[in-house]
């Protein structure tokens, strides 16, 4: 596993972790000294964000763990059993507020809140799009999962954040009391959405969805590149366990190889697969085939399931 890289995973946890931290503490200092029961409710929230950014946190360390005798695949699909969580959180999240806006639809009041909060809620807005920021060019560095599902929340907040303020100025400037609810539909369906994208990955992690059409054109390209010793392959199977991946497949070369001859063949095409693909662990199994006149006859125990 790449070590900068979880190195990277592991900072954005803990800026996430500090961000949710000194917000729910700031929204509890004021909120207690102005009295406001939205900034406690705030303050709870961003409670929350600390508690499950800081399950993230765990889950990023616990995926950045080597391979051990006890988890011989390593511990990549902590990312995922997290993920899966957090894609619940936000689509819980996002229920709640279509069925906010569904409400204020049908009888719409503009909620005008106090100074202090909209102060606050300021502060929490230029935190938050500085964490938003940088997690961004994370995923675009590791394409971590986790973080993805972290951002996805964090972009939640700020979005509802912005929203009130936006509403906020509307209804004042204009009377229009429909934006409010208008808006926290389309960011509702948003956080529906990217809860569902991010709820499959992990499903599809756990669940060993398989990825062999990134890896067939490059076998089949690597594998005819070795003939006429290699004639074919059959049974490619692979898995993903976040960003360690696993290849396997059996390989057809005539019956008449030496060990040492195939275990050669082999090792060249992991060496040039490994190239390709440096967090691919890629397993090959040998079957002997039998060349005559007739054609070829693979001697294999059970006749191949997948290509
Ligand atoms: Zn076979
Ligand atoms: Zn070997």
């Amino acid at each position: 596993m790449n070590p900068s890289s979880n190195q990277i995973k592991i900072l954005a946890g803990v800026f996430s972790l500090v961000t949710a931290g000194l917000l729910a503490v700031l929204k509890l200092w004021v909120g207690v000294s102005q009295g406001s029961l939205a900034l406690l409710a705030s303050a709870l929230d961003s409670g929350l964000d600390f508690l499950t950014s800081s399950v993230n946190l765990y889950a990023l360390h616990q995926a950045a763990r080597p391979a051990d005798s006890e988890h011989r695949y390593g511990y990549g699909k902590a990312e995922a059993i997290a993920g899966l969580f957090q894609s619940l959180l936000v689509a819980v999240s996002g229920g709640w507020i279509l069925f906010h806006a569904a409400r204020h639809f049908l009888k719409p009041k503009a909620e005008i809140p106090e100074i202090s909060s909209l102060y606050v809620m300021l502060v929490s807005l230029v935190l938050t799009t500085f964490l938003v920021l940088y997690q961004r060019s994370v995923i675009r560095k590791t394409g971590s999962l986790l973080v993805s599902a972290d951002h996805l929340h964090y972009v939640s907040d700020l979005l509802g954040n912005l929203l009130v303020l936006l509403s906020v100025a509307l209804a004042m400037q204009t009377g229009w009391d429909w934006v409010d609810p208008l808006a926290g539909a389309v960011v509702s369906l948003y956080l529906l959405k990217g809860a569902w994208e991010i709820f499959k990955k992990s499903t599809d992690i756990l669940m060993d969805r398989d990825l062999s059409h990134e890896y067939r054109d490059s076998i089949l390209r690597v594998v005819k590149g070795r003939s006429p010793q290699v004639l074919g392959y059959h049974d490619l199977r692979t898995r993903s366990a976040g960003e360690r991946r696993f290849l396997e497949f059996h390989l057809e070369m005539p019956k008449n190889l030496t060990l040492e001859e195939s275990h050669k063949i082999l090792d060249s095409i992991l060496d040039e697969l490994k190239e390709e693909f440096p967090y691919t662990e890629v397993l090959i199994h040998p079957d002997p085939v039998e060349v005559n006149r007739n054609g070829r006859t693979l001697l294999d125990r059970e006749a191949p399931r997948f290509y």
